[in-house]
């Protein structure tokens, strides 16, 4: 466990982890798991370095820049960057702790690491932000490569920082390599990786509403709550319009835009999604004739102001929602929450919602998938871009977007599997996926440990 004094997230995510795997038979079955859980609390290598660069005043900035290299076991370390002012040491070890076993989880053979920096890109100009991750892989470029660590994207971090980064290491290492995942298509990125994680996310709620429902419904005519505007939430949108739901809801950090009956459009998401290449919030939306019947909410998240929901997907940050929101969740008839997001759930929540699953029968339960499984489309898309960049080929849309619609069905399963075999249930509950996908996950990493 942690050795610094107050690391709040990564001692949220590591305690998450550790009562369910104390909750299973897990450790009475390999007791020889409970040092491998010891020496995986602990990173690998954790790099802290200055990033001092221009402003476009001419005015010297610095800022913090990390690399947490968590778990090797299972490959290279892999795992986004994040740039955003909130980030410290204690964000990224939770981040990089559930990378571990959300990499696990897609099967692929990668570590776990994250990374980022304290850097705000917003009200930043295009200029700024190159000068910024030019600095930043100055110094990341010595401690990383194609078979070390393979850091993409992550909040802050789009194909654009990603491409002034990539440009950096190649002029310092004088070679391309498949370095960073989440590059542009004419430069070594994969189809599909941009829409992978909200895809992924709604792949896999598919495969929990047929199992709940013992194949009687689907996304068609489902109400799907989503937080974010960002990447994820976007293509999860998109993916849930396709398949015939309605989405009610997306926000930003500074509210919440509650749509019409009709929900949203693919034509919004389009405008929403230029609004964010142009760092602009949603609010700005709110009043626009396209989006007349929608209304915002200024300073809040969207859970409590959705009304009747059968789906959420929590797809902004970590923590955003509360133990207070799962239960107004669940009196407005949610039935399926998957998170988008990291650790989008307090504990709280999770406890009200892994009660509620215990308590209730089959489908009158809500079914609630952590992060590190239900997100893992994103990263397993990363996966796949390294294994196309190692061998020099591209694959096409269809072949990728099948490949992590296996990875998320496998990914599903393994979890429902894991919960089975490992996780003593009430009759007629339907297993805890929180449960079989730590486990599963954990798994995999201590036996290679
Ligand atoms: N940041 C994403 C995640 O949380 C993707 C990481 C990656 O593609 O390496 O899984």
């Amino acid at each position: 466990m942690s050795s610094i004094p107050s690391e709040p997230e990564f001692e949220q995510a590591y305690k998450e982890l550790v009562s369910t795997l104390e909750n299973s038979t897990l450790f009475q079955k390999n007791p020889e798991y409970r040092k491998a859980l010891q020496v995986a609390a602990v990173p690998e290598r954790v790099v802290q370095f200055r990033v001092v660069w221009e402003n476009d005043k001419g005015e010297l900035q610095v800022n913090r820049g990390y690399r947490v290299q968590f778990n090797s076991a299972l490959g290279p370390y892999k795992g986004g960057l994040r740039f955003h002012p909130s980030v410290n040491l204690s964000i990224l070890k939770f981040l990089g702790f559930e990378q571990i076993f959300k990499n696990a989880l897609t099967g692929l053979n990668m570590g776990g690491g994250k990374g980022g920096a304290d850097f705000d890109p917003k009200g930043k100009s295009d200029n700024e932000i190159r000068k910024f991750c030019v600095g930043f892989m100055t110094e990341l470029s010595r401690h990383i490569g194609a078979d070390t660590d393979v850091p993409a994207g992550d909040i802050g971090v789009t194909g654009r920082e990603i491409g002034y980064m990539f440009g950096q290491y190649k002029k310092i290492r004088n070679q391309w390599e498949g370095v960073l995942t989440g590059k542009g298509l004419t430069w070594g990125g994969s189809l599909i990786r941009p829409e992978a994680t909200g895809y992924g996310v709604v792949y896999y709620v598919q495969h929990m509403i047929k199992y709940a429902t013992e194949g009687k419904e689907s996304f068609a005519g489902k109400r799907v709550a989503i937080s974010g505007s960002g990447n994820v939430a976007q293509y999860a949108a998109l993916k849930v319009i396709e398949l015939g739901g309605t989405v009610v809801s997306l926000s930003d950090s500074q509210g919440s835009l509650i749509a019409s009956e009709q929900g949203f459009t693919p034509a919004h998401i389009d405008q929403i999604a230029a609004l964010k290449v142009a760092r602009q919030q949603l609010d700005s939306l709110a009043s626009t004739d396209a989006f007349s019947g929608f209304k915002y909410v200024a300073g809040a998240r969207p859970w409590v102001h959705v009304g009747k929901v059968d789906v959420a997907l929590p797809s902004a940050t970590q923590n955003e929602v509360s133990g207070e929101e799962a239960q107004v969740l669940i009196d407005a008839g949610a039935k399926f929450i998957a998170e988008g997001s990291n650790m989008g759930s307090t504990q709280e929540a999770i406890d009200i919602f892994e009660a509620h699953r215990e308590q209730n029968k089959g489908a009158a339960a809500i079914w609630y998938a952590p992060g590190k499984a239900a997100n893992l489309g994103g990263v397993a898309v990363s996966g796949l871009e390294m294994a196309q960049n190692s061998s020099r080929v591209s694959w096409s849309t269809e072949e990728v977007d099948s490949r992590l619609q296996d990875i998320m069905e496998a990914a599903f399963k393994n979890g429902l599997e894991t919960a089975k075999e490992y996780v003593s249930s009430a009759e007629g509950a339907l297993p805890s996926l929180v449960a079989g996908s730590n486990i599963a996950g954990f798994s995999k990493v201590a036996a290679a440990m």
